[in-house]
């Protein structure tokens, strides 16, 4: 079963995908690495060929085309329900187990920025998909179970509610000010130069001055595009470069391989037309310290209030000087 249930509180969708309590668990150590993974030669998914990325149909997709509904389409307001629609891959980073995304090359990283080019657009073609969604979830500390080095990419049979505030925020100031919400703050990043972790020709990392992580570092194209295909491939080579130092900084922090959490927030795919939408990443790691976490409790989860008890600067200056 994979359903779409309507919220009515909250005026959103809920995925109800309740095959996925099978999934397949295989955390960390030693001992179960290549066996009980699934993406390892001998795996469930039997790959055996060689391969540098890899994108697979995820087996347990949180949406998909055409599942049966446990009940009719559509219902009472207090009862809506839709057929899902979508789709969910898998970006295997690596043929090895036991790797990371930060300990590839810069054109290793430079070829996986071709392949979610190559997937986004594809994806944008299907006419049920109206949002393409690539992102990766890394480390026990958010909830991973698969410890083999993959991201993800949920192709949304709906533009998903952060990204719809996220538009219209960008929408509205556009209106106000006939400029770009994120060029102008790019602009006060670079001015300010407190807040930025790397600058580069084409890019600039920062943690925003309403970062809700202590570590949130967001990474923004200097020029205004939408997404991963109206960049050259000068940028999209710059984009590697700029990733790859995010990556290496995280774990040179406190010498641990940093579990975070990496979306890219494009262009929806709906059809509509978005010119005030402007290209970014954002990266939200669980750690407080290298040995506490920041777990969504009650603010953040039920009052949608977050709090954040670092201050944006001070951790912007702490990145800047790891690893260099
Ligand atoms: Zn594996
Ligand atoms: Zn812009
Ligand atoms: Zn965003």
């Amino acid at each position: 079963m994979s359903e779409l249930r309507w919220h009515p509180l909250l005026e959103e969708w809920v995925a109800v995908a309740a095959h996925r309590q099978v999934r397949p668990i295989a955390l960390g150590g030693k001992a179960d690495t290549t066996a009980a993974c699934p993406f390892c030669p001998g795996g469930a998914e039997g790959l055996t060929m060689d391969f540098e990325f890899l994108t697979l149909d995820n087996r347990f997709p949180s949406f998909q085309r055409g599942g049966p509904l446990s009940g009719p389409v559509g219902g009472a307001e207090l009862g809506r329900r839709a057929r899902s629609g979508g789709a969910c891959e898998v970006v295997l980073y690596s043929k090895r187990h036991d790797t990371t995304l930060a300990q590839a090359s810069r054109e290793q990283v430079y070829r996986l920025v071709k392949v979610w080019t190559d997937r986004y657009r594809e994806l944008a073609e299907r006419p049920d998909v109206k949002y393409v969604y690539i992102f990766e979830n890394k480390g026990a500390a958010v909830g991973v179970t698969l410890t083999h080095p993959h991201g993800q990419i949920y192709a949304f049979p709906f533009i998903p509610p952060r990204v719809r505030t996220e538009l219209a925020a960008e929408r509205r100031y556009r209106t106000r000010h006939r400029r770009c919400l994120l060029c102008d703050l790019v602009k006060g990043e670079i001015a300010g130069r407190s807040r930025i972790v790397t600058l580069s020709r084409s890019f600039i990392s920062y943690i925003p001055f309403f970062a809700r992580y202590p570590y949130e570092v967001h990474i923004a194209s200097r020029r205004h595009l939408g997404h991963l295909g109206q960049m050259t491939e000068a940028e999209q080579w710059d984009l590697a470069g700029t990733l790859r130092t995010i990556l290496r900084k995280y774990d040179r922090l406190w010498g641990i391989s940093m579990p975070y959490i990496m979306l890219m927030h494009q262009t929806p795919t709906d059809g509509g037309r978005h010119p005030s939408h402007h290209f970014h990443i954002e990266f939200y790691p669980p750690h407080r310290t290298r040995d506490k976490i920041k777990f969504l409790a009650g603010c953040e989860a039920g009052a949608g209030t977050f709090i954040n008890d670092t201050i944006p600067e001070a951790k912007a200056a702490e990145l800047r000087r790891a690893g260099s």
